[in-house]
């Protein structure tokens, strides 16, 4: 029974454990959730804010080359159009400078301004009123100006300036004779190292490889620099089809020059032929983002780590308390039992008979049945006690109890041991007749056992009972039927013992009336 009763409780601890453990681990998966969608979302933040940032980039960076190249490009043609004029193209070196060259623009990064006859022989340069005497047929510009009327602006490939032996790119217009012939070229030159001072001056705050692409794909100028990409051509690589395809636009593509995948944001730089790139690696772009990243998982997994710990250890704790809890309870319940049971026969004691008799009085008062009382006591038990001494005396108690537990069949009679030899049946619904029968089945069972007692003048061990019947109410105490019976039994041991007698109407009476 208290195993039972024992397992029962853990197994409701460890559903409730279970439930613990559940709710644990829905929060965990909860927390771990939400913390994945935040990373999700902080990563493409990073991409997002990345792609922003290079759009700006090169959007800056394409209006100040625009900016400044066509503001040179007015110098030059302002050298055009003079050079129209047969006043400026006769004019002495020193006028014709002035007049050529007094409104050109000039910056750190702007090299000479040149002007060369059809043959490609340097006539004009806007540093010296006597130039050098230098031939620039060769040039691929001159070349290009030689055989095309367009008159619009040339933009070179990045060389190396006979002047002043440093990489330029060189902006030329076509000189026209008045009857439209090939009269000559005007050429200015921007040393590459305002490309590269511009470039410098963005990449220190956003990583990536920022590129100038000139006409046919080939590198004006890239930063990080390295002087070996210069003039190399990157015309027929997927990323760069794709840089030319359209004015603008971003994309993810395989590196032009090296190896892996770069995120490409690009736009034509006014309306001038040349591109410009900025290419950033993917892992470039999510360093920072995984960094954040392994420190909000590395804190969201002590967290959770931790609450899992303690839940089990708080459900290791809960099912012990259980166990410590149905353990005392069912020390309890067995204590109880001590209480009200005599240790030598396993009956009722004392103390339980009282409850017992309180009860089923205050039942019989509330039901109206009567209430009836068998008292029994072992004849001539101190002369057995010291014939046969006290552990046999207390060998034939227990013969005598389990005598009374056989005697009686219904679940409702209560058999307690009230005294020393002494012991009551309490028989709720039942008649002073079937008093007298059960007690004369006791007093049967105890005989039949036949326990030799010499100082018993039937030689064996016998008992004497008395029997009472009452029909309880408010206003007798069940202290009365206790009397009526204890009176029978005194009646039963003065006829000679060994039998029961029965409490009359009268001697019941009686007892009500003296209490
Ligand atoms: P009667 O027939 O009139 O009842 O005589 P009796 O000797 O049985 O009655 P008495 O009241 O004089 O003696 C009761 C005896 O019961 C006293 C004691 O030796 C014995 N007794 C009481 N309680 C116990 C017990 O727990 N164990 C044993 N062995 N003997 C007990
Ligand atoms: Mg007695
Ligand atoms: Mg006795």
């Amino acid at each position: 029974m208290y195993a039972l009763h024992a397992k029962k409780e853990r197994l409701e601890g460890m559903r409730s454990g279970a439930w613990l453990s559940c709710v644990n681990l829905l929060c965990v998966i909860g927390v771990c959730a939400v913390s994945a969608f935040m990373l999700w979302q902080m990563r493409l933040d990073a991409g997002r804010q990345a792609a922003i940032t290079s759009r700006s980039l090169v959007q800056l960076l394409g209006r100040d080359i625009a900016r400044n190249l066509e503001m040179y490009d007015l110098s030059l043609r302002a050298v055009v159009d003079g050079m129209k004029l047969p006043a400026v193209a006769n004019a002495d070196p020193e006028t014709r400078q002035m007049i050529l060259f007094d409104r050109a623009a000039t910056a750190k990064n702007f090299g000479y301004i040149l002007v060369f006859d059809s043959k490609g022989n340097l006539i004009i340069s806007s540093k010296s009123n006597q130039p050098q005497s230098l031939n620039y047929a060769d040039r691929e510009y001159f070349q290009y100006h030689l055989t095309h009327a367009d008159p619009g602006l040339h933009i070179s490939q990045p060389i190396l300036s006979r002047l002043t032996d440093r990489w330029v790119l060189v902006l030329s217009r076509r000189i026209s004779n008045p009857d439209g012939s090939f009269g000559g070229v005007a050429i200015g030159s921007i040393y590459l190292d305002y490309f590269r001072q511009l470039f410098e001056a963005v990449r220190a705050d956003h990583a990536g490889t920022v590129t100038l692409y000139g006409s046919g794909g080939s590198i004006i100028m890239r930063e990080p620099y390295d002087e070996r990409a210069i003039g190399q051509t990157v015309a027929g690589t997927e990323s760069y089809d794709r840089v030319q395809s359209t004015g603008e636009g971003s994309f993810n593509g395989p590196a032009m020059i090296g190896e892996g995948s770069r995120n490409f944001v690009f736009a034509q730089v006014g309306n001038l032929p040349l591109r410009l790139s900025i290419a950033v690696r993917p892992e470039e772009i999510y360093a920072s983002w995984w960094r954040k990243a392994l420190v909000l998982a590395a804190v969201v997994g002590t967290l959770c780590i931790t609450t899992m710990v303690l839940t089990h250890l708080f459900r290791r704790e809960l099912v012990q308390r259980k166990c410590a809890q149905q353990v005392t309870d069912a020390l309890n319940i067995e204590l109880q039992k001590l209480a009200t049971t005599d240790a030598l026969t396993g009956l009722a004691n004392r103390r339980r008979f009282d409850e017992v008799l309180d009860q089923e009085w205050r039942s019989a008062v509330r039901s109206g049945h009567s209430l009836s009382l068998l008292v029994m006591d072992a004849d001539y038990f101190k002369g057995f006690n010291d014939r046969y001494g006290h552990q046999k005396g207390d060998e034939a108690l227990q013969v005598i109890a389990r005598s009374i537990e056989a005697g009686i069949d219904r679940s409702s009679d209560v058999a307690c041991r009230i005294g020393g030899e002494e012991f009551a049946v309490l028989l709720p619904k039942t008649d002073v007749a079937g008093a007298k029968v059960v007690g004369e089945r006791i007093r049967t069972l105890v005989s039949a056992w036949k326990t030799p007692h010499t100082g018993n003048p039937h030689g064996i061990l016998t008992v004497s009972g008395g029997a009472a019947e009452m029909s309880p109410s408010k206003i007798i105490a069940a202290a009365a039927l206790v009397s009526a019976a204890d009176s029978a039994l005194y009646e039963a041991k003065a006829q000679g013992r060994n039998q029961i007698q029965v409490a009359s109407r009268k001697v019941t009476n009686l007892h009500v009336v003296s209490r």
